[in-house]
């Protein structure tokens, strides 16, 4: 009732309380629900970077996991599209759930392996390998996607990292390393604690 007099009053009111969404991507780990599986902040802040969406585009984002990127590339613009491609059925209810709660529920998620089941729908202008990097997955897409598809992806293992290198051979684009470490308790001091280096392949096909 005080909300129809003073609704103004209202809003001051509802804007102090919960939190406040930030517009740039790279949102903290824990607003995305995970089992662990999720591209951590400051790499997906630097892979939206590398994706760079621009208004009213679509990304497939394969191996979604919790679905972070896919979310963040929703949350860029509101006339961006997003299809999630993910293999395990509880990650992709969790990553559709995680759309939601943020306010993209327009994330269309697929549930199976890449590349068999890569998306019906049109050609997206932007592609992120965050999990399933294949040759196989990279010979589908250089052979069904357009010329000036824009794609990164990133490895995590050594024999990922090995692919990534191979395909940058025959393909050029940008190889990027990113070796991040964290201030940690270390005894009663701190001490620098490295996180597992991401390379991380940009390319147009
Ligand atoms: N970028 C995600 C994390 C990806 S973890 C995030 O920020 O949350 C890698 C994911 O890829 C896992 O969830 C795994 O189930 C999925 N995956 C692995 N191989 C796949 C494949 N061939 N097709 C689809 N998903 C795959």
């Amino acid at each position: 009732l005080t909300g129809i007099a003073h609704p103004v009053t209202v809003g001051i009111d509802c804007a102090g309380q919960g939190r406040t969404l930030p517009v740039t991507a790279g949102l903290p780990d824990d607003w995305f629900a995970s089992d662990g599986q999720i591209t951590k902040r400051p790499v997906r802040a630097l892979t939206l970077a590398a994706l760079a969406p621009r208004p009213g585009e679509l990304l497939w984002d394969i191996g979604a996991g919790s679905g972070s990127v896919g979310i963040e590339w929703l949350l860029a613009h509101p006339a961006n599209r997003a299809c999630a491609v993910e293999a395990d059925p509880v990650r992709a209810d969790r990553a559709r759930a995680n759309a939601v709660a943020l306010g993209v529920d327009r994330l269309e998620v697929v549930v199976g392996i890449a590349p068999d089941v890569l998306p019906g729908v049109p050609p997206p202008d932007a592609v992120f390998i965050g999990g399933g990097l294949s040759d196989a997955l990279l010979e589908t897409l250089w052979a069904r996607l357009p010329a000036g598809t824009r794609l990164v992806a990133n490895a995590v293992t050594l024999e990922s990292e090995a692919l990534l290198t191979r395909w940058h051979g025959q393909k050029g684009g940008s190889l990027l390393r990113i070796e991040l470490a964290d201030a940690a308790p270390l005894g009663n001091r701190h001490g620098w604690r490295a996180r597992y280096p991401v390379v991380q392949w940009s390319a147009v096909l």
